[in-house]
């Protein structure tokens, strides 16, 4: 379904960027996994990328400096020559109630989840306006459609990432570039594996599908908007939840 077409995920070394990384490449893209400080780890997702056959190659940057992220799309341009697929993944938690949140806590979320997007925006949108093709998905969350206790910091950046996705798909239309973000619900990765076991209980009986989402789930997402049967959708934000949201 994306033979010939190349796609950069940002923390592309587990979790849900990993599964994305592996599903892009399965249905035949060559896949760009950017990682920060986990090179073990991004090698590992490149391995099973080449072993199921698969193109990849591993780009270090951290997408909160924008001097990083100027770097990594320098190299794109040099080696790869185009960027058919963008998927904005990488993101932190640093979760606090308002009174207790730091000035640190706030600025390192907002740094990554809604700076580094806009950063990867940037230069993705200056190459995919030349080709005049180019598909963007951005991982927002639940949290930035209907907030979530002890994440200011998180859903004011997700809900961000949500206008930047509405306001690109408009300013990006014309020239066959779709602009569309996901909005997982509660899924199993390092992000989520250490919370307290009455958060899990209480956060599953909220769910209609009775079962906490996997990687895989939103990266079968990835592949559709990414892909031309997804060439009428933009705009959009699509909950990935098992029902959460509803
Ligand atoms: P994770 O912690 O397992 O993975 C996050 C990835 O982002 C890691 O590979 C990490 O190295 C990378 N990363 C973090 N900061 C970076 C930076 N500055 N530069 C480059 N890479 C960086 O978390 P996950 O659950 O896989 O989350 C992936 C995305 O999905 C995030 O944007 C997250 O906010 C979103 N999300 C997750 C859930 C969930 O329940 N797990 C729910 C909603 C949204």
């Amino acid at each position: 379904m994306l033979e010939g077409k190349t796609a950069f995920v940002t923390g592309g070394s587990r979790g849900i960027g990993r599964a994305i990384a592996v599903a892009l490449a399965k249905n035949g893209a060559t896949v760009i996994i950017n990682y920060c400080g986990s090179f073990e780890a991004a090698k590992e997702t490149e391995e099973i990328i080449k072993n199921n056959g698969g193109m990849a190659y591993l780009l270090q940057g951290d997408v909160a400096s924008s001097s990083d992220v100027e770097r990594m799309f320098a190299w794109i341009a040099e080696n790869v020559k185009r960027l058919d697929i963008l998927v904005n993944n990488a993101g932190i938690t640093r979760d606090n109630l308002i009174l207790k949140m730091t000035d640190e806590e706030y600025s390192q979320v907002i740094d990554t989840n809604l700076k580094g997007v806009f950063y990867c925006l940037k230069h993705a949108s200056r190459v995919m306006l030349k080709q005049r093709y180019g598909k963007i998905i951005n991982i927002s969350s639940i949290s930035g459609i209907h907030g979530n206790p002890g994440q200011v910091n998180y859903s004011a950046a997700k809900a961000g990432v949500i206008g930047m996705t509405k306001t690109l798909a408009r300013e990006l239309s014309s020239r066959n570039i779709n602009v569309n973000a996901i909005a997982p619900g509660y899924i199993n990765t390092d992000m989520t594996v250490h919370l307290k076991e009455e958060i899990k209980a209480k956060a599953l009986e909220t769910i209609p599908l009775k079962r906490f989402g996997e990687g895989e789930d939103i990266a079968e997402a990835v592949v559709f908007l990414a892909s031309d049967k997804a060439s009428y959708i933009t705009g959009q934000v699509l909950s990935v939840d098992g029902g959460m949201g509803i």
